[in-house]
């Protein structure tokens, strides 16, 4: 079997965001995952990269945000290497304000973020927030450009071509690495809850729909409506979550019923979409780490293993500096992981 200096073990958007870092740091890397590249969930449609209110900004919404600003360079040489597109575009995110108390918060906001993104991105009120938007029973809306959009499914499958070019290959099994990084999605958390008897995390199931409007949206921003995301691809599709289960039987079963709901509950608030075809659903389990932040550390319990994993509903926004974070730490470049994101501290 195979072997090199890192093993990887998970082929969705963190371990091949790890592996894209390890190698671009020299190391030799092989990424393993049975089941091949996206097949976790990261093989969605979805794609919001979108930064947390400025309200009680902490080492987690920090570091998302460092990601996300790193995000246009990263995938822009994930796309040059590979020649494939991941559907990524920064066109910002519209939110409607509901009445005086939303918009005197989204105002407060708007402080908050001029000074936490170091005026290098803006979050404005306004009155035109472009032809496809949510309705908003204030006139107003929140439009910020600091968020982008990505297609996951395409995103992962341009990331695993890129490393492919680089010489690290997606394989299904590789002998044990003397240095290891488990990004194994929720099965690893499972594992790792069991291996040591506290509670780790879990999986969250989610579902979303994939709408084809009457008219494509074109070059847009994406839509949250508070519960609901809506992502104007570049292809012309719409998609639209997604739900989120705590119980669930079904990993990937992908309801037609939840699809229906989905897709009306969003023409119901984006007079664009009404009359849009659905044209497809996807189910997938997000890793949920119990402390809520990604969970970036060492295996307590086996030496020269590092856990990479935790991403919940972020993951993809958190990849790029989860790669970077990781990949450094692994090599003994550095240490940049924020201790939230460690075991210890929530694990009394
Ligand atoms: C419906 C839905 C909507 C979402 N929307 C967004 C969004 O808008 N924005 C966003 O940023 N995030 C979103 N997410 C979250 C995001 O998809 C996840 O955070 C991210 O995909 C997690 O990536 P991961 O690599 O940790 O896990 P996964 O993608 O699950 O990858 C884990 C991989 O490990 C493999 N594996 C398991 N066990 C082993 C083993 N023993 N050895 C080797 N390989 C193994 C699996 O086959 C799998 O491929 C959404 C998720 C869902 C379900």
């Amino acid at each position: 079997m195979a072997t090199a200096e890192v093993i990887v073990r998970g082929a969705g958007i963190i371990g091949l965001s790890v592996a894209w870092e390890l190698r671009r740091l020299g190391a030799s890397v092989l990424v393993v995952d049975p089941d091949g590249a996206g097949s976790g969930a990261s093989g969605g449609i979805v794609g919001a990269l979108a930064p947390h209110v400025p309200e009680g900004w902490n080492a987690k919404k920090q570091f998302q945000f460092e990601s996300l600003d790193m995000a246009g360079g990263f995938w822009s040489e994930v796309s040059e290497v590979s020649g494939m597109s991941p559907g990524y575009v920064r066109a910002g995110r519209v939110q409607p304000i509901a009445d005086g108390a939303a918009e005197k918060l989204a105002r407060a906001r708007g402080s908050g973020a001029e000074e936490l993104w170091g005026g290098r991105y803006n979050w404005e009120i306004t009155d035109d927030p472009g032809p496809f938007a949510p309705l908003s029973p204030s006139g107003l809306w929140v439009r910020d450009d600091l968020s982008a959009h990505i297609h996951p499914r395409r995103a992962v499958a341009a990331l695993a071509a890129a490393l492919d070019v680089r010489g690290v290959p997606v394989v299904s099994a590789a002998e044990p690495g003397d240095a290891e990084v488990w990004a194994t999605g929720w099965r690893g958390l499972v594992s790792l809850t069991n291996a040591l008897g506290w509670p780790v995390g879990d999986g969250v199931k989610g579902q979303a729909a994939l709408l084809l409007p009457k008219r494509p949206p074109g070059l847009s921003a994406q839509i949250f409506t508070g519960s609901l995301h809506v992502i104007p691809h570049l292809d012309g599709t719409v998609a639209v979550g997604s739900t989120t289960e705590r119980d669930w039987t079904a990993p990937v079963s992908a309801d037609a019923t939840v699809a229906a709901e989905l897709a009306a509950e969003a023409e119901e608030l984006v007079p664009a979409l009404r009359g849009a075809e659905i044209i497809g659903r996807w189910a997938g389990v997000r890793p949920r780490a119990a402390g809520r932040a990604p969970l970036l550390d060492r295996h307590p319990l086996r030496e020269g293993v590092w856990i990479a994993n935790g991403g919940f509903k972020i993951g993809f926004g958190m990849a790029p500096k989860i790669g970077r974070v990781v990949a450094e730490a692994v090599l003994g470049l550095g240490d940049e992981i924020p201790n939230s994101f460690r075991m210890t501290p929530w694990e009394a």
